[in-house]
């Protein structure tokens, strides 16, 4: 399979299972974030989630995604597996993920469009304030896990695929636009402690 491929299939579990979850979930007062579980064999879908902070603070999209898989009464091992996440990992979820024993982790929106274009600046907070580290200073790929920014895999798709990834890209973002401005116009209503 081309690097492009998955690209391009990360893409559409995105737009396809995880999004339509998302809606609902931000429809009842939850946060925009969402994650999946592939197969690495035929990039096949195992489970998406979406946030669920509502029920419990914890439930961040990745960590709700483990609650389920773990849920899951027959289910792949976490090697096997490449987690999608919507939005770049708070630590909580990095952590869980690092514990859950996946090998890996990819992610569509930055720290820092969590912050600027979607008014959650809680992981970059977090990062600085328990760990003392700036943006980006966690270590990207470590002996637990490489992480991979869907961005930078679409600057480096071939030529000829780059153009339709990034249309891709584009319709992804004009949703979360809309979801985010959901939100935020809901949130003074929830009790969630970093709303
Ligand atoms: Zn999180």
């Amino acid at each position: 399979m081309s690097e492009t491929s998955l690209t391009a299939r990360l893409l559409e579990v995105m737009e396809k299972d995880i999004i339509p979850l998302t809606e609902q979930g931000v429809a009842a007062g939850n946060k925009i974030f969402g994650a999946a579980l592939l197969r690495k064999s035929d990039l096949s879908l195992v489970l998406a989630e979406t946030n669920n902070e509502l029920e419990n603070p914890l439930w961040h999209g990745e960590v709700h995604t483990l609650k389920r898989f773990y849920e899951m009464a027959d289910r792949p091992r976490p090697s096997d597996l490449i987690f999608l996440s919507t939005h770049e990992p708070c630590t909580m979820c990095m952590s869980a993920i690092t514990w859950a024993g996946f090998d890996n982790f990819y992610f569509f929106f930055s720290h820092e469009d969590s912050r600027d274009a979607f008014a959650i600046p809680h992981d970059l907070k977090i990062l600085k304030e328990v760990f003392g580290l700036e943006p980006g200073g966690y270590r990207k790929q470590n002996a637990f896990w490489h992480s991979f920014w869907l961005n930078d895999m679409i600057e480096l798709a071939d030529d000829s695929e780059r153009q339709a990834l990034m249309v891709q890209a584009e319709r992804i973002r004009a949703r979360y636009g809309d979801l985010s401005a959901r939100y935020q116009s809901g949130k003074s209503d929830n009790d969630i402690p970093l709303n």
